[in-house]
């Protein structure tokens, strides 16, 4: 049996042995926040609400509540406090520690908490028998349990006495009480430090050292600690009480402190103190030196007050100035990169020696950092941001020197572009800043590039790799192509291949084959730098291909020997179609019938929508969304680029950067076998489109169905009036002129900020106006109450399914999605020739109401399939392999 602590608020927490730290937030505390008192005090619940909400958006994985305050009712505000979160899913998804010193408090919290919470705390202050007590009811109660070093004669100060009380505790929890070891969690005392008094000085140590003591001599038990007592004497002064607990943390954890009761928003990272300020701390806590304290504090009236940023000015603006520029490159400060550049340039003979020197040695810093997997993505595109600063400064000054000097010699020559027809360029322009950093030169033709564009370039520019990016299925075909016209030229350069429809397969079994030179897939930003180094170093090429090839082949003889599914005939799918019960089925006819149009749509209500997990992906950070805020390794990086997201979101939507815009139609439908056909009115006499969809033809177990979006829209003969929805949103309307203006300033890390954001809030766009279809415009789902969370995992009747995904996976389906709701009119939305739409941040798709319509993936098809489709769309033998081609095995 694997013994771990279980928690839970609405959904689990499971904390075992190689959990991470788990973040307690305190703020829910009248003891500890004086704000929160406060509004306790008065009354004010939903504000104090609001304070719990905030803690567990900014990442605490468990709330403390604590309503020990003299002036209050404190079980009666315990047992209302729960109570009003019960019912707010975004707060009570996370467990509960019920927090008090009364006994009484406790046990009216634990009789109305739901899900599993923990008591924090009880102890041996009143006795053994009390604690016998005590912690029989806690068991009872099925909950799990703080026990804090204190018994009969005091708080345990040293760590002699944290060991026996601990020790003492456990004993008669485990062997008399019968109480599972995993739930017990200790709480050795944090006390304050760096206090003047002398015997205080080893408390912390103290406290870790019996962190590390309790887990490797008290099976199972966790341990927990209040974090802020640890700073006390520093009140007032946040910049040094920070450092004090992110160093206090670092080394608690690494001694195996399973949780804290901690600010999650006030958390530094312990590598980012600045270091003057990291050794003084680390010599109070780690209690190094007797004159620590005095140092100090001696050194806190500098902090004291100023922000962040200026004490690690202070530090680093004394340095050479490579030592300079290098902090700027690594941190991505471009404050004073001009200046600094300006000074460099005068201590050299030639303005390109700067570039050589000092700033190559910076990005080689970032560079390593980066692939040693220690610094990320944002942080890398924002040192970019500093170089092309740097070397924007200093082009004028080449320009006139070049008669006598010759070119920065770049370790290569790579031509980019995004693939005809396609438009999606963030991930491409990530690969183009992460390889200029590392000094590659890189020739960018943007989007929608022609085949025979990229090839002339090319030759023009003497490139030595070329890279073909998508994000659409159609690109993938393109890229084929362009591997293709490589061949006939008589090209003999690499060919990278990247974006989010590609796959190592894919790139192995279609495409390396039409190409005799090597065809490459880039999985993401941080490969490109070795691929593109082994390239063209001459040491590795050959080996590096070698493999590469080796391992393509492997691919394709897995892909060729891998059996698919068993297939079924067309007909024989059909006949296994999912049935619904259309005689027991009343449809909701929608409150109106026809287009809704939404000009210039508030930007601040799609806000609170946003789902921000892909949002991170988009910076190759990985993790969900607020859990990876305070991740180990990505945490400090994603709550960078998030604090930039938050103040660029803030501007965007008060100027109004960006307008939104959106088209629906819902209208009277019926399908017809596969298809869904479309009525000018409800007496569905004149067909005015008829959308085409796909059916699965794997072979299912007898219990499943061969899904087609079409079998939940009312058949035509069943003589059911049924309905239907098209939407077209976009959330990009002015954003070239915004990213033009980035572009300009040489600043690539707000330009891709600015397309990831409107990406953002073009899918909120969408999640908002399903929600509004669903409760107004159609009015199936009236009384609908979901918290966001929920929104996000769709978890409401009905699915918006969009062409190009895996139930419709036919994007030309957009183009009469586009014409029914006159789009382009109506939205100021477009489609390219691979039916891409423009402006790129932007949806499009279906709104189907049967609460038993599903996503689902069509998969493979088969010949019969792709005929009967070609001739329901009109399609020529060619046509149909053009647009099916994903779909064929
Ligand atoms: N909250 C996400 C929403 C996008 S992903 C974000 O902000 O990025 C979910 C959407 O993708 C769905 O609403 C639907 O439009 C589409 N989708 C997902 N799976 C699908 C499938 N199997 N077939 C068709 N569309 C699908």
């Amino acid at each position: 049996m694997t013994r771990m602590l279980r928690l839970s608020g609405l959904e689990p927490l499971n904390i075992g042995v190689d959990a991470l730290f788990v973040n307690v937030g305190e703020r829910t505390n009248v003891t500890g926040s004086r704000a929160f008192a406060r509004l306790i005090l008065a009354g004010d619940y939903n504000a104090a609400l609001d304070v719990a909400r905030q803690q567990v958006q900014s990442g605490a994985q468990i709330i403390d509540i604590n309503m020990d305050e003299a002036m209050l009712d404190s079980k009666a505000a315990m047992v209302k406090f729960l109570n009003l979160i019960a019912s707010e899913p975004d707060i009570s998804r996370v467990p509960v520690m019920i927090d008090s010193s009364k006994w009484e408090v406790i046990e009216a919290g634990l009789k109305c908490v739901q899900g599993r919470a923990v008591v924090n705390s009880i102890s041996m202050k009143e006795g053994e028998d009390a604690f016998r007590h005590h912690a029989k009811l806690v068991k009872r109660y099925g909950a799990a349990v703080i026990v804090m070093a204190f018994d009969e004669k005091g708080q345990a100060d040293t760590l002699q006495r944290k060991q026996d009380i601990c020790k003492r505790s456990y004993d008669i929890l485990v062997n008399e009480v019968g109480f599972p070891p995993q739930d017990i969690i200790f709480d050795p005392n944090i006390f304050a430090i760096a206090t003047g008094i002398d015997e205080h000085n080893n408390y912390a140590v103290d406290f870790i050292d019996a962190t590390r003591w309790i887990k490797q001599n008290l099976p199972h038990a966790s341990i927990s600690g209040g974090v802020s007592n640890v700073s006390f004497s520093f009140r007032g002064n946040d910049p040094v009480r920070e450092a004090i607990h992110t160093v206090f943390l670092y080394h608690a954890i690494k001694a195996g402190l399973t949780m804290g009761i901690v600010n999650a928003g006030q958390l530094g990272v312990y590598d980012e103190i600045p270091p003057e300020l990291k050794e003084r701390v680390e010599d109070v806590v780690l209690n190094r030196r007797p004159d620590a304290t005095e140092r100090l504090v001696q050194f806190a009236q500098t902090v004291k007050g100023s922000a962040k940023t200026q004490i690690e000015d202070l530090a680093w603006r004394e340095g050479t100035v490579q030592a300079r520029l290098t902090h700027a490159l690594v941190r991505g400060i471009t404050t004073y990169v001009v200046e600094d550049t300006e000074e460099a340039r005068q201590l050299f003979d030639k303005p390109i020696q700067v570039i050589e020197g000092p700033l190559m040695d910076g990005m080689n810093v970032v560079g390593d950092l980066f692939g040693a997997g220690k610094m990320f993505l944002p942080q890398v595109v924002k040192s970019a941001r500093v170089m092309k600063q740097a070397v924007a400064h200093l082009i004028p000054y080449i320009e006139e020197e070049k008669k006598k000097s010759g070119d920065v010699k770049a370790k290569g020559k790579i031509v980019m572009a995004t693939a005809k027809g396609d438009v999606h360029d963030i991930g491409k322009n990530i690969v183009g800043v992460v390889l200029q950093c590392n000094n590659y030169e890189v020739v960018d033709l943007g989007v929608m590039v022609p085949c025979d564009k990229i090839l002339r370039t090319a030759r023009e520019v003497k490139a030595d790799i070329i890279g073909v990016s998508g994000l659409i299925t159609p690109s993938l075909e393109e890229m084929t192509h362009v591997a293709k016209e490589m061949q006939r030229e008589g090209f003999t350069i690499p060919l990278l291949i990247g974006g989010a429809t590609t796959s190592r397969t894919h790139t192995a079994v279609k495409i390396a084959p039409h190409y005799n030179g090597p065809v490459i897939w880039v999985p993401d930003a941080s490969r490109s730098v070795p691929v593109c180094s082994s390239l063209l170093s001459d040491d590795q090429r050959n080996g590096y291909l070698a493999g590469i090839k080796q391992d393509y082949e492997k691919v394709r003889a897995q892909h060729a020997g891998k059996k698919g599914p068993a297939m079924i005939s067309l007909a024989a799918s059909r006949a296994n179609a999912q049935k619904l019960d259309w005689k027991k089925y009343k449809p909701t006819k929608p409150k109106f019938l026809g287009l809704g149009i939404f000009e210039n749509y508030p930007l601040e209500l799609l806000v609170p929508h946003i789902d921000w997990t892909p949002f991170f992906q988009t910076w190759d950070l990985a993790g969900k969304y607020p859990a990876i805020l305070n991740d180990e390794i990505v945490g400090a990086a994603a709550r960078n680029v998030f604090e930039d997201a938050q103040s660029m979101l803030e501007r965007l939507v008060a100027e109004k950067w960006l307008v939104a815009r959106a088209v629906i139609g819902l209208v009277p439908a019926n399908s017809v076998d596969d298809d869904v056909e479309i009525y000018a009115d409800d007496t569905r006499k004149k067909v005015v489109g008829k959308f085409h969809f796909m059916r699965q033809q794997a072979q299912k177990p007898a219990d499943r169905s061969n899904y087609c979006l079409a079998d939940t829209i009312a058949p035509k003969d069943s003589g059911v009036k049924d309905y239907f929805g098209c939407f077209a949103v976009t959330a990009g309307i002015g954003i070239d002129a915004i990213v033009a203006d980035f572009e300009k300033k040489h600043d690539d890390y707000n330009a891709i900020m600015v397309k990831a954001l409107a990406d953002r809030l073009a899918e909120a766009f969408a999640e908002h106006l399903h929600l509004r279809v669903r409760k107004e415009f159609w009015g199936y789902a009236k009384d609908e109450k979901l918290s966001n969370d929920e929104l996000i995992a769709e978890k409401y009747r009905g699915i918006r399914p969009a062409p190009g995904y895996p139930a419709c996976p036919d994007h030309t389906e957009k183009g009469l999605l586009f014409e029914l709701l006159n789009a382009e009119k109506n939205a100021g939305m477009s489609l390219t020739e691979s039916y891409a739409m423009l402006p790129t941040a932007a949806v499009s798709g279906f709104y189907f109401a049967h609460p038993d319509a599903q996503y689902f993936a069509v998969g493979k098809i088969e010949q019969d399939q792709v005929q009967d489709y070609a001739i329901r769309k009109g399609w020529d033998k060619a046509t149909a392999e053009k647009w099916l081609a994903p779909l064929l095995g």
